[in-house]
């Protein structure tokens, strides 16, 4: 089983690169691959730790780039992506900068609903990589103002609620061609995530050359339906638990929940050397 979406602490996840190859080698998977959010920081360390521990498992460098297409959430996933490239590298730093002036923008809000939460907390829970909503939350439970990060989001934190501020907003276009020059093969993640299927076809129309077919939260028919989808739009098939580590922001789902076999892992691999 190779899963292959998976976040580490270079995002919202709450292990190491080094911790998640670990616990993979530790449950047998065949190989994984690395999809922060919106950075690829984690990538190196992974590739250091396989390099000197001469662990055997099969490892993709990828990234989870969040865009929004009308208001709704989509996320592209590109794999086989080059971490030195330096287009990728100044876009992705303007992201941690305006990550960063959101996520002070959120504590002064909070602020003002009587909550004063520390900065310097939710920096430290972010371990110096993209801050976002679920390090605020993990630092407002520390503080004591909520129990649970659901409850911060439903309390504080969700669109509407008096510590909310937009994230900057990023056109799929534009997450296609940062991926698309830095080399990477462009999937469409979980689009069983995604209300409006419309916007399902308008994002492949854009150039997806793969479809995250496997995902936990999809059900039996709409696996059927995108394994479908692939065939009649001659897409790559994926598969990924969007593993993100214990503790964190929602209860996501367990490393190799979900994944691809040998066969659909030959056809990316021959894929991207074709390329
Ligand atoms: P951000 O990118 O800072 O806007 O935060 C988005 C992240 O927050 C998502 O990737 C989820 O992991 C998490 N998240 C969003 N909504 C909720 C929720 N209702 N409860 C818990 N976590 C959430
Ligand atoms: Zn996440
Ligand atoms: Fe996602
Ligand atoms: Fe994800």
């Amino acid at each position: 089983m190779y899963d292959l979406h998976v976040h580490t602490t270079a995002s919202d996840g709450t292990l190491t690169p080094e911790e998640v190859l670990l616990e993979a080698n530790r449950i047998g998977l065949n190989g994984l691959a690395i999809t922060d959010h919106d950075t690829v920081d984690g990538l190196q360390a992974a590739k250091d730790l396989i390099h000197e521990k001469g662990i055997e498992i099969a490892f993709i460098p990828g990234i989870e780039m969040n865009s929004e297409l009308d208001e709704e959430e989509i996320h592209i996933l590109g794999y086989f992506i080059d971490d030195q490239n330096k287009a990728m590298e100044s876009r992705l730093q303007e992201i941690v900068t305006l990550r960063k002036s959101r996520a002070e923008a959120m504590v002064e809000k909070l602020k003002v609903a009587g909550l004063d939460l520390s900065f310097e907390l939710v920096q430290r829970y972010a371990g110096g990589a993209l801050v976002g909503r679920p390090h605020i939350a993990r630092a407002m439970i520390h503080q004591g103002y909520v129990n649970t990060v659901s409850e911060a989001f439903r309390l504080y934190l969700g669109k509407g609620r008096p510590g909310y501020v937009p994230r900057y907003k990023f056109l799929p276009n534009e997450a296609i061609e940062l991926i698309k020059n830095a080399g990477g093969v462009l999937v469409l993640a979980h689009p069983g995530l995604i209300k409006s299927q419309e916007n399902v076809l308008r994002v492949i129309k854009m150039g997806m050359e793969g479809i995250e077919v496997y995902y936990p939260k999809h059900s039996t028919k709409e696996i059927k339906n995108y394994l479908a989808l692939a065939t009649e739009k001659k897409l790559l098939i994926t598969g990924g638990s969007d593993f993100h580590g214990p503790g964190s922001s929602e209860d996501r789902n367990a490393l190799g929940s979900a994944g691809i076999g040998e066969d659909n892992l030959q056809r990316l691999m021959e894929y991207h050397a074709l390329k």
